[in-house]
């Protein structure tokens, strides 16, 4: 037998969170976000059980776009963060992707690529992060129209993930101050605002998060929304120890046991995506029941508390988060966000698809 580390993912669960999206915002078209390898879910594997069912893709890279292409999946891709250099815009124009733009430079790239294919004005509403200064936008804007292309505007928001954050609507009004001159497509809703901002939600949503399943609020999960987590990380006990009290469990000792205790050892580390700052305490599954994990996590392996399942045995089920485990507490125990988590296990596990 191999190593035990496996990722379930289920595409099923994906299919149904894009429906609460589109009843969230029923009359807005969906660009579905499938960047860092669909947050870890497998790029190809998403982009085909969506592409029937939403109106574009947005990944960070050419190379990500090459692979939805690659599973002949037919639907507008957007290149969220634009091309990086002049040499890209081939690849572009061969690929018919659509592209933000977020400088004069990526505007001057695109003189040169077909003028039908629709191109993203990213505006900076105040996250300053990506996206054309308040100033800058207008003459951006306006090249691009100039060149006959259809121009579509967007913007990203800081702070969806609290639930009042006054910033919201500042940037929601500044980019509609901005806006209002051009006719055309408008995007700013991620998942937060998706499910929290319905005025923001224009004539594209662009969720991410939501669609795996994951509630993009912190102190909520993705069942508070109706929504149900695509990815099930899951693996094995490796070995059973008893420990005697005092006796310490892992690298610098980072664990005591306070009395003797059966400690089980799983086959799944930081090697593998899980968090090495998981506190003693964060939840884990061994054979359908809730324990701790003890001590910290190393490269392949990680130490759990068996003492509420003292007949675990090697080769015993283990799960790290998913379905029966919001990946959210998990996060949250490590002083991480679930989409760290997500993005991060498909350094080394295998993949495996579940049908339901
Ligand atoms: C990643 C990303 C999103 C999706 O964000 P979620 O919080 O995962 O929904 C939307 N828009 C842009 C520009 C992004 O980079």
């Amino acid at each position: 037998m191999s190593r035990p580390a496996r990722v379930i993912v289920n595409t099923h669960a994906v299919q149904a969170n894009l429906e609460v999206v589109r009843a969230c915002a029923p009359g807005a078209k969906v660009m579905a976000i499938v960047k860092a390898d669909a947050y870890g879910h497998g790029i190809a594997r998403i982009a085909s059980a969506l592409s029937p069912h939403v109106d574009a893709f947005g990944v960070a890279s050419i190379e990500e776009a090459l692979r939805v292409r690659a599973a002949k999946v037919t639907t507008p891709i957007v290149l969220l963060e634009g091309p990086f250099a002049a040499e890209e815009i081939d690849d572009i124009a061969a690929n018919a992707l659509e592209t933000v733009v977020h400088t004069q430079a990526q505007v001057r790239w695109l003189e040169k690529a077909p003028v039908g294919v629709p191109v993203w004005v990213k505006i900076d509403s105040g996250m300053h992060r990506l996206g054309f200064d308040p100033a800058e936008a207008a003459s951006a804007i306006e090249s691009l129209r100039r060149s006959g292309r259809p121009v579509r505007l967007m913007t990203h928001l800081a702070s969806t993930h609290r639930e009042s954050d006054p910033s919201v609507t500042q940037q929601l009004k500044l980019f509609e101050q901005l806006v209002s001159r051009y006719p055309g497509d408008r995007s700013i809703a991620n998942s937060g605002a998706v499910l929290g901002w319905p005025q923001c939600h224009a004539n594209w949503v662009r969720p991410g998060i939501m669609l795996y399943g994951v509630s993009p609020f912190s102190g909520k999960r993705g069942a508070d929304h109706g929504l149900v987590p695509a990815m099930t990380v899951v693996s094995s006990l490796i070995a059973v120890r008893n420990v005697d009290a005092g006796g310490s469990v892992g690298y610098g000792k980072a664990y005591v046991c306070a009395e003797r205790m059966p400690v089980g050892v799983v086959a799944f580390g930081y090697g593998d995506g899980y968090p090495r700052h998981a506190a003693t305490g964060t939840p884990v599954i061994v054979n359908g029941v809730r324990t701790q994990v003890i001590g910290e996590a190393s490269m392949d392996m990680l130490t759990v508390d068996l003492r509420p399942v003292p007949r675990a045995r090697p080769g015993d089920p283990v799960t790290l988060w998913g379905a029966d485990l919001p990946v959210e507490e998990v996060a949250a125990s490590a002083g991480t966000i679930p989409y760290e988590l997500l993005c991060r296990v498909r350094m080394r596990a295998r993949y495996v698809e579940s049908v339901g």
